[in-house]
């Protein structure tokens, strides 16, 4: 039964970022089985699912194709490792395959198992590179507050979560952080185009005060994700990249949410227009049916890499076969079936407008941040103002509850709420999404007492 289920669950497993003691004390919910964009509970609820998953089911629940390949492939070849000179056809394919659908320059491909462990690789990379090229004295990296680059140590200390560098006394370091494009109650006074100027401004200023010939890497997600679907103004990313190739850094794109379609381009760095020689891929590489992550490098990054001898880095299961061909058959999908084009071009401008037409009237929310099939909502005791409510935290818990009792799925960050539903979402699903979502709105505003 669900009780006995939940009992077994609070008795031996402990839930990643979450509260254990609350989480005994209400028993988490079941999941049982999956469908398209819908999830069913233990209790027999049907909930359509607003985030897919963790950001990462891309192509639905449910893609016989994704299982048959796994199940070939395991049968065929269930686990060969790629160190030592050994490889394997799955490997090959996708790496063959990435370099066909990634941006021109990015021809070499390391895998992992997760966004943080392509983070880490990251890390391992620009310093491999930097002591390659004979400047071994650029090791900073620079990132953002608010930024999520994953939890391990190295992806927390990437990260710019101060609730998680709270947990973290040994964090990496020459990793620094500067703020975030967000100019919703923060860029008072500016236009958004003067508030990204001036936000990228300061990855220059930090540049000069640790010195150019310090500074390694620049790294940021085109769309800061878990920190709120945050758009930065138009003009922010140009601006970075200039900066970074002005001082010679390397420049990072963690594509980990954005990468593989979100925002209607493959790669989110291509919907706000610059060129990263680096990017962290997870989560839509596989429409996390299997756990892949993988770093894509720049030819002259990986050139460097390739003259500079021994890279002592690996993962047992980097380019697991099993994983490699399900991404593998993930890709045909979004590819073969034109799900981008369709994200692209019909959905994704479908659910936008939908979302703030549904919102428009709402008395609490600020402004609405997304494009494709992602978005942000933020939360404001004066709708269309730029104040935020002094507990916005708490008013997105509630308003998370009511998402629970209605049977959707719409994550709360702070003070704005998400939305990052499969990408293989048709029409009338995004009108039965958007309308859960602005009636837990509506519901969270009355019991606030608008
Ligand atoms: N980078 C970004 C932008 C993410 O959103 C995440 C996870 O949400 C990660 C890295 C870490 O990925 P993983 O949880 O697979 O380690």
């Amino acid at each position: 039964t669900t009780q006995q289920w939940q009992q077994l669950d609070a008795a031996h497993h402990l839930h990643p970022f979450s509260d254990m003691g609350s989480l005994n004390r209400a028993g988490s919910r079941v999941i049982t089985h999956a469908e398209g964009v819908y999830l069913w509970d233990s209790e027999g609820n049907k909930i359509i699912d607003g985030m897919a998953g963790l950001w990462c089911v891309n192509v639905g629940y449910g893609r016989k194709e994704l299982a048959d390949a796994a199940q070939k492939q395991m049968l065929e070849l269930p686990y060969y490792n790629t160190f030592f000179k050994t490889t394997h056809p799955p490997v090959i394919e996708l790496s063959h395959e990435l370099a066909q659908l990634t941006p021109e320059g990015f021809n070499h491909f390391f895998y992992c198992n997760s966004g943080s462990e392509g983070n880490d690789t990251v890390l391992r990379i620009v310093h491999q590179y930097w002591a390659a090229q004979g400047q071994a004295s650029k090791r900073y990296v620079i990132s953002r507050h608010n930024a999520y680059h994953g939890s391990t140590i190295a992806g927390g200390s990437l990260g710019g979560m101060g609730y998680m560098h709270e947990q973290m006394p040994s964090r990496v370091p020459h990793i620094v952080h500067i703020g975030q494009p967000y100019w919703f109650g923060e860029g008072e006074g500016q236009t958004p185009a003067e508030f990204g100027l001036a936000r990228a401004a300061e990855l220059e200023a930090r540049i000069l005060e640790l010195g150019a010939e310090n500074v390694a890497a620049f790294i940021g997600e085109p769309f800061q994700g878990a920190g709120g679907v945050i758009f930065p103004p138009d003009n922010y990313w140009p601006e970075i990249e200039r900066i970074c190739r002005k001082y010679n850094l390397l420049l990072v794109a963690d594509e980990v949410i954005g990468g593989f379609g979100r925002t209607g381009e493959w790669f989110a760095h291509q919907h706000f227009g610059f060129k990263p020689d680096l990017m962290t891929l997870a989560k839509g590489l596989t429409s996390g049916y299997v756990p892949m992550g993988a770093v894509a490098i720049q030819d002259h990054v990986a050139q460097t890499l390739i003259a500079g001898g021994d890279f002592n880095h690996g993962l047992t299961y980097s380019g697991h076969p099993v994983a490699a061909a399900v991404a593998l058959a993930n890709i045909a999908i979004l590819r073969d079936d034109g799900v981008i084009d369709t994200v692209k071009h019909d959905t994704g401008p479908y659910f936008q407008k939908s979302l703030r037409e549904a919102l428009a009237a709402s008395p609490i929310i600020g402004e609405i941040q997304g494009h494709g099939l992602v978005a942000g909502m933020q939360l404001s005791p004066q709708a269309g103002s730029q104040t935020r409510f002094e507990n916005g935290g708490d008013i997105g818990l509630i308003c998370r509850d009511h998402c629970f009792a209605n049977n959707l799925i719409m994550r709360a960050t702070g003070d704005r709420m998400l939305l990052s539903p499969p990408l293989v979402i048709s029409r009338s699903e995004i009108d039965e999404l958007v309308e859960k979502a602005a009636r837990c709105l509506r519901l969270t505003a009355e019991g606030l007492g608008y």
